[in-house]
């Protein structure tokens, strides 16, 4: 039986040296039929990969068969003559489509693994252990790859031929990508803080693959956030505005009134600090202030930067690139934690007493963030997007009345004000549209 020449036909020759360098002494039967499984698994997908003789033909194609924006870029940067095989358009640049294809195999190769070097052999049922695609099951149901000009699969036929005759599985089979054991550390984390220990909570659980204690998440969130452009300057000069609730029309107010709350009238449990630990939230406009406080009109204070305010910015995150867009792993997995934990951090919460623990993990975080020596040094405060004013965004600053300038201080000498106040106003409401 010439089995080495079925074998070829059936697998690829990187799972034939993976299982002879696994098994080295079993037959050349044996590896005929677990090839055969591996064909009869991979089912009718296996014949699509066969490059059809007509895809020969095809040497360059262009930006515009492809509706993903990432790979008619790549393409756009490649930038060659326009005419292509494939639509015989002449309206976009083209690449060379082995070029395109080895971009394709190198982005698919940060996000999954190949089976044959990962997951474990199930003799007894002849298949692989574990979550897996053929290439054919990775384009259309994990990528959905969509070739908007190809009517009748021969693009994609194309594509498919080029690509490895491989399964595919899990990047790492055996542990969580980063941001699942972030997200999952995270939840945790959360659970922790709201219903088991309430301030010596770093230690609990451990440090594995899969998830983190309390300790290194918190530091690997700092880490993150730093690495991905999220410590940002609030510039100099920009206003900043507090609305009060309880002054009427008319009174006189002066620029302690629209500072931070005194430490024993700041009884409320905010979205960043809990009871009895002043901040100072302020917000980007007047009309977001009021939103803000839930009033319609009332009065409101202009505070204005009197130097670079540095901030955890989380107002505006780059969305978490696409598989073919060229950026590594690590930043994909990065990003798509930061936006999962933005959106937690800012969920509006009720303001009841059974809803106060629901703001305990963004105050944690932002109590640890706030001691965290970033490269530049310490932060100012956190800014935000207002989740009740589309367009508007909030800062909470950790500056003290000092750094205002609405006190002197017991020890040090009087420093530059981080911040002056302007003036106050009465401000209202006009319709949907006030600022
Ligand atoms: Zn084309």
């Amino acid at each position: 039986m010439d089995c080495g020449q079925t074998d070829a036909d059936f697998l690829s020759g990187a799972a034939i040296r993976k299982w002879k360098d696994a098994d080295g002494g079993q037959s050349e039967l044996d590896y005929w039929v677990r090839g055969k499984s591996v064909w009869i698994g991979v089912g009718a997908s296996a014949v699509h990969r066969r490059r059809e003789n007509d895809d020969m033909t095809i040497e360059h194609v262009c930006a515009r068969c492809f509706e993903d924006e990432n790979l008619a870029a790549w393409i756009g940067a490649v930038d060659g003559e326009p005419g292509c095989d494939f639509c015989d358009g002449d309206d976009a640049p083209t690449c060379d489509i082995d070029d395109l294809c080895r971009h394709m195999e190198a982005s698919l190769r940060e996000v999954y693994g190949f089976a044959v070097e990962q997951l474990p052999w199930e003799s007894a049922e002849g298949g692989y252990i574990g979550r897996q695609w053929s290439t054919y099951e990775i384009l259309v149901e994990e990528v959905g790859l969509s070739l908007p000009r190809d009517q009748k699969d021969h693009l994609f036929q194309a594509v498919l031929g080029r690509l490895p005759d491989e399964i595919w599985c899990d990047y790492d089979w055996l542990s969580l990508d980063m941001d699942d054991a972030l997200r999952s550390s995270w939840e945790q984390l959360c659970e922790t803080v709201k219903h088991k220990r309430r301030f010596f909570f770093h230690a609990v659980g451990e440090d594995t693959h899969d998830s983190f204690t309390p300790a290194t998440l918190l530091k690997a969130i700092a880490n993150i956030s730093d690495r991905m452009g999220l410590i940002g300057d609030i510039p100099p000069n920009t206003g900043l505005w507090r609305a009060r609730t309880d002054i009427k029309r008319g009174a006189h107010t002066k620029a302690s009134d629209f500072g931070p709350p005194p430490e024993q009238h700041a009884t409320q449990s905010n979205r960043m600090n809990p009871p009895g630990i002043p901040m100072l939230y302020l917000a980007s406009t007047p009309g977001t202030a009021l939103r803000e406080t839930k009033i319609t009109e009332g009065r409101v204070g202009r505070w204005v930067a009197a130097r670079a305010l540095r901030v955890l910015d989380l107002r505006t995150l780059k969305p978490v690139p696409g598989i073919f867009a060229g950026r590594d792993r690590d930043e994909r997995l990065a990003l798509s934690f930061l936006h999962d934990f933005r959106h937690d951090i800012m969920q509006p919460v009720e303001r009841d007493a059974a809803h106060h623990v629901e703001y305990l993990p963004s105050q944690v975080v932002t109590e640890y963030l706030r001691d965290y020596q970033f490269e530049d040094g310490k932060l100012d405060g956190i800014a935000y997007g207002s989740t009740v004013h589309p367009g508007g965004w909030n800062v909470a600053l950790f500056l003290s009345p000092c750094d205002l300038g609405l006190q002197e201080p017991d020890w040090d000498e009087a420093k530059d004000s981080s911040m002056t106040f302007a003036a106050a106003r009465w401000a209202k409401l006009v319709h949907r549209a006030a600022t």
